[in-house]
C-alpha cells in the first residue's frame, strides 16, 4: 500500500473525547504511560506501553489507522496500517 493513503480518514477538526485520558481506563479506573488520539473519531487510547494498549486496541476494533500523540509538547502521528510516521 502506497504511503499516505490513509490521511483522508483523518478528521481536520478530530477533538478529544475525553480529555483526561484513555476513554476505557477512565472507566476501569486502570492506568496508562502515554496517551494517543484517534484522528478518525478522537478516541483518547492507552499507548502500547501502558498495560491495556487501548489505543491498539481501538484500531483494531474500528479500523481508524491513523492516531497523533496526545503528550503535551509532542507532534506526531503513526499509521497502524503501513506502520510508518504519517507526514501531514
Ligand atoms: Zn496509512
Ligand atoms: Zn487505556
Ligand atoms: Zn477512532
Amino acid at each position: 500500500m502506497k504511503k499516505g493513503t490513509h490521511t483522508d480518514q483523518m478528521d481536520p477538526d478530530v477533538r478529544p473525547r475525553t480529555p483526561d485520558g484513555c476513554e476505557e481506563c477512565l472507566k476501569s479506573g486502570s492506568w496508562w504511560v502515554h496517551l494517543r488520539l484517534c484522528e478518525t473519531c478522537g478516541h483518547v487510547g492507552c499507548c502500547d506501553s501502558s498495560p491495556n494498549k487501548h489505543a491498539t486496541k481501538h484500531f483494531h476494533a474500528s479500523g481508524h489507522p491513523i492516531v497523533q500523540s496526545f503528550e503535551p509538547g509532542e507532534d506526531w502521528r503513526w499509521c497502524y496500517v503501513d506502520e510508518v510516521e504519517v507526514q501531514v
